[in-house]
């Protein structure tokens, strides 16, 4: 349930009913909007304590909340999340974010060489995976903890927020000192205990939709982060599998669109994992800011014939370039910017 506070209300009134919400054995995660006040209340609920709420000093309003996520909807917060990322870098504003980058750090050479280039291009994130969950336990698994110094040089020496994907609860901590953004994987969207490590860290999580993940199925994952603490929760759309065999998996637009509707959280897609193609990814990441997407997440390799992981699906440096000559116009025609 929510109680929406009375417009007003002061702050010592807020705590006063935060105490009464945590006194009855509920956990209270409050969000101050701009507009309106809201507790958020999680816990079994019963008609005697929910009356012991609704005659405190300050509550305008009980609403149920019938939907089996709470936090990550729109019912507690009307307006978009901004998710802070770095200094001068947020999510969920006017400005469309893109993350790219290899998919897998394969050398120092090689990670600083494309990280320098799409920083250039205007990527305000660079994403690398250290360690990657891969189909077949024969492949390339990443860098693994060699992947860490590089990831720190090379962040340093270009200057901007990393997101690299966490497979396992215990990489959290070994990642802690590389990553501003920790992705939890489409393989990883229901792993519940990665997902409540991840809802006490400080810092933002990226989750991606699982392959066979309803839009309920990631909202309700979202909200294992959320319940915890962390309320800086970035969804992934990244296309799922389908009868269709042109593409690696379906883009699902229609995610994008459902998900800023039900959702308060910022959505990016990644057209890379979604198409396979790398021909497809600029003409999907354009209907992606179309469709009202708060960012892209774009795999690039300075070489893609080389690449040891995702090379077919990678931009290469020049048609990364072109692609974000061509997304200012698409960012205009939605009322954002790049
Ligand atoms: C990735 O981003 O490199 C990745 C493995 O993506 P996904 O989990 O969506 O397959
Ligand atoms: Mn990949």
């Amino acid at each position: 349930m929510v109680i929406i506070v009375e417009s007003g209300a002061d702050r010592q009134t807020v705590d006063n009913l935060i105490d009464k919400v945590r006194s009855l054995g509920f956990t209270p995660h409050p969000i101050f909007g701009v507009e309106k006040t809201v507790i958020a209340v999680v816990g079994h609920k019963t008609q005697e304590k929910i009356e012991a709420l609704e005659t405190m000093p300050g509550v305008q309003q009980i609403i149920p909340i019938l939907k089996p996520y709470k936090l990550v909807g729109r019912e507690v917060r009307a307006e978009p999340t901004v998710i802070s990322i770095a200094e001068g870098v947020e999510i969920g504003a006017e400005r469309v974010i893109v993350m790219a980058g290899p998919c897998a750090l394969e050398s120092y050479e090689q990670f600083s060489h494309i990280a320098h280039y799409v920083h250039a291009a205007g990527a305000q994130v660079l994403r690398g995976g250290i360690f990657k969950p891969r189909t077949s336990p024969h492949d390339f698994q990443g860098l693994r903890e060699e992947g860490i110094p590089i990831a720190k040089a090379v962040k340093e020496e270009v200057g901007v927020p990393f997101v690299t994907e966490v497979v396992d609860i215990r990489d959290i901590e070994t990642l802690h000192e590389v990553a501003d953004i920790y992705q939890v994987g489409a393989r990883n969207m229901q792993n519940f205990s990665l997902l409540t490590e991840l809802g006490k860290v400080d810092r933002p999580v990226m989750l991606k939709r699982a392959m066979s993940g309803t839009i309920e199925d990631l909202l309700q994952a979202a909200e294992y982060v959320m319940v915890e603490g962390n309320a800086d929760v970035i969804l992934c759309e990244r296309g799922i599998r389908t009868f269709e065999t042109t593409t690696r998996n379906t883009l699902d637009i229609s995610a994008v669109v459902a998900l800023k509707r039900f959702s308060h959280l910022p959505v990016v897609v990644d057209p890379s994992h979604a198409s396979g193609h790398d021909w497809m990814v600029p003409a999907l990441c354009k209907a992606a800011v179309a469709a009202g997407a708060d960012g892209l997440l774009v795999e690039t390799h300075w070489r893609p014939q080389e690449a040891m992981v995702d090379g077919h699906q990678s931009l290469t440096p020049s048609t990364f370039e072109q692609l974000m000559n061509e997304l200012p116009a698409v960012c205009e025609a939605v009322g954002r910017t790049l």
